[in-house]
């Protein structure tokens, strides 16, 4: 049987699956990851510094409009549409076959697509808000702003996303634990599984089939039931649903 006919026929007969996506989700719909390689070397040619610096607390504090200068230009991809893994996800979702979507990616493709139930492990570039009052802001508000983006009351703008150095928020890692330790399939796609939590989360999964869809492999390809070294789009392009 080829790795495409099991994967459909775990996909068949499963009706508890949780989905783990990391930056690969992401690129396969244009948006490249700014901690890849290429990633690294271009902020330090514009930037003259790494992108775990420029999107770190620290940084964001002491040079917020570089901050915002780098984030614009590197982590907000505005007219970036859903891939054929967002769209098979949302489908299998409105099946009632896949119970949550968890993603350490920001740019809300999963919801773009018709996903309802997501956990966004680092926050989203579509929520934004007043440091000083609260006020919730769109990405509009973000992207129009020059320079650094500013409440009507004065205060900054800040996007509701993890930063390096800020910790994940406990309640979608909670939840997100919930879900992956009752799932009966559990698909993992478009990370190296090297990073913290995605390394931490994998350990809660106990049930009946963990599929890993990356293109290169990864620590945990033994423990697998199945392991697709492919893009992630290209393989659920193949699946019925
Ligand atoms: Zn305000």
């Amino acid at each position: 049987m080829s790795k495409i006919n099991l994967l459909q026929e775990i996909i068949d007969t499963s009706n508890n699956i949780v989905f783990f996506g990391g930056a690969g989700v992401s690129t396969e719909s244009g948006i490249p990851d700014f901690r890849s390689e290429n990633g690294i070397f271009e902020s330090l040619r514009k930037y003259g510094d790494t992108p775990e610096n420029l999107v770190s607390h620290s940084y964001y504090l002491d040079h917020t409009e570089e901050f915002f200068n780098y984030y614009k230009d590197n982590l907000v991809f505005d007219e970036a549409m859903p891939n054929p893994a967002h769209t098979a996800l949302a489908k299998l979702e409105k099946a009632g076959k896949l119970r949550a979507v968890i993603t350490q990616n920001i740019d809300g493709l999963h919801q773009k697509a018709g996903s309802k139930n997501v956990m966004e492990l680092h926050g989203s570039i579509h929520r934004n808000y007043c440091q000083i009052c609260g006020k919730q802001y769109g990405l509009n508000h973000i992207l129009e702003s020059d320079g650094i983006p500013r409440c009507e009351c004065g205060g900054v703008v800040k996007p509701d996303v993890v930063l390096y150095e800020e910790p994940l928020n406990n309640t979608i890692m909670n939840f997100s634990i919930d879900y992956i330790s009752r799932a009966e399939t559990l698909i993992i796609g478009g990370t190296s599984l090297v990073v913290y939590p995605a390394a931490g989360l994998i350990n809660y999964f106990n049930g009946k089939n963990l599929v890993l869809i990356n293109k290169s492999e990864t620590p945990y390809d033994n423990l697998a039931s199945l392991v697709i070294n492919d893009a992630i789009g290209e393989v659920f392009s193949q699946i019925k649903i």
